[in-house]
């Protein structure tokens, strides 16, 4: 009797070296014992088109897409999903019908963080504050519109950035400047870092959080280190704390479900397992 292949995956990026992904996926394959692989691929810019062209005939059901191809893959797709074109850039894809369909799944895992890590965080959810209008702030904006935000106020240094996302994201969406911080924090549900201050040799976020509200949450998506001075700030203040571990867990798990049909677990050991590695 003939069965089928053992699924393939891999996670693209260039470089690759630095991927958690696999360590990810290659639990979860283990922990239910599914026959299938992850593996890291380096694919150059130039040679991205080929690689996705190729990837049925290379045996892959699917991969996962990282820095710098998130974009460049959006392009490449025969089909994406709302949330990936709400952002022009895809983080997984998968083959349907032999067409290469590409999705985003960073906001899904953002929210599922919060929803494990700090239940009740959206009720209610008046004012959210993202600081940062890259890439991943801008799948948080979208991501808290879908859950319902009255209002995201984006806090961006470079104002242009910001006001690109408002545009697309209606009046729900306003723009700020770091000097608006302390007012907007008097009534804020919810304060995200989503700029890559406060990451491992990166200067830190320094914001007085003297303003929020008792019952404020704070995020902050950066998860090198796993706790940084915002953080810490915050846990010292007594605020409900989510780290950026947690979005990184949860934005793999649709991509698991996709490739290899079951829904996966973040368990604590999966997490000791990543928090062992980011410790080196
Ligand atoms: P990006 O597109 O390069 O955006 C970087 C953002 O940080 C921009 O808003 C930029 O402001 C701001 N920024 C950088 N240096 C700054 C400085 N010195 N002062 C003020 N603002 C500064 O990066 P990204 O892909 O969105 O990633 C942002 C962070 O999210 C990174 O730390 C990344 O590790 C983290 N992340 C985490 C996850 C997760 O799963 N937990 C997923 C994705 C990303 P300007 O617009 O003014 O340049």
């Amino acid at each position: 009797m003939n069965s089928l292949p053992a699924p393939k995956v891999c996670v693209i990026g260039y470089p690759i070296k630095h991927s958690r992904s696999p360590l990810i996926h290659n639990f979860w394959l283990k922990r239910y014992g599914i026959s299938g692989t992850y593996e890291k691929r380096e694919v150059a810019p130039e040679e991205l088109a080929e690689f996705l062209r190729d990837l049925e005939n290379n045996g892959f059901v699917g991969a996962n897409v990282t820095l710098p191809h998130k974009e460049s893959a959006f392009g490449l797709c025969d089909e994406v999903s709302d949330e990936a074109r709400q952002l022009g850039a895809v983080n997984t894809l998968y083959q349907r019908d032999g067409r290469l369909i590409g999705h985003n799944t960073d906001g899904e895992g953002f929210l599922a963080a919060l929803d494990q890590e700090a239940a009740g965080w959206d009720a209610p959810l008046r004012r959210a504050v993202v600081i940062g209008a890259g890439g991943a702030a801008r799948a948080l904006v979208f991501a808290l519109l879908r859950r319902g935000a009255e209002e995201v106020a984006i806090v961006n240094r470079t104002l242009a950035r910001s006001q690109e996302i408002a545009a697309q994201g209606g009046p729900r969406v306003t723009c700020h400047s770091l000097e608006d911080l302390p007012e907007l924090l008097k009534t804020t549900d919810l304060l995200v870092n989503a700029t890559s201050l406060g990451m491992v040799g990166q200067a830190p976020l320094v914001i007085d959080l003297a303003p929020l509200p008792p019952n404020a949450v704070v995020d902050d998506i950066v998860y090198v280190p796993l706790e940084t001075d915002l953080l810490r700030q915050a846990r010292e203040r007594g605020l409900r704390c989510v780290g950026g571990l947690g979005m990184l867990l949860y934005q793999a798990v649709p991509g698991f479900r996709l490739w290899f049909g079951r829904t996966p677990e973040v368990t604590p050991e999966l997490r000791a397992l990543i928090e062992a590695d980011i410790a080196g």
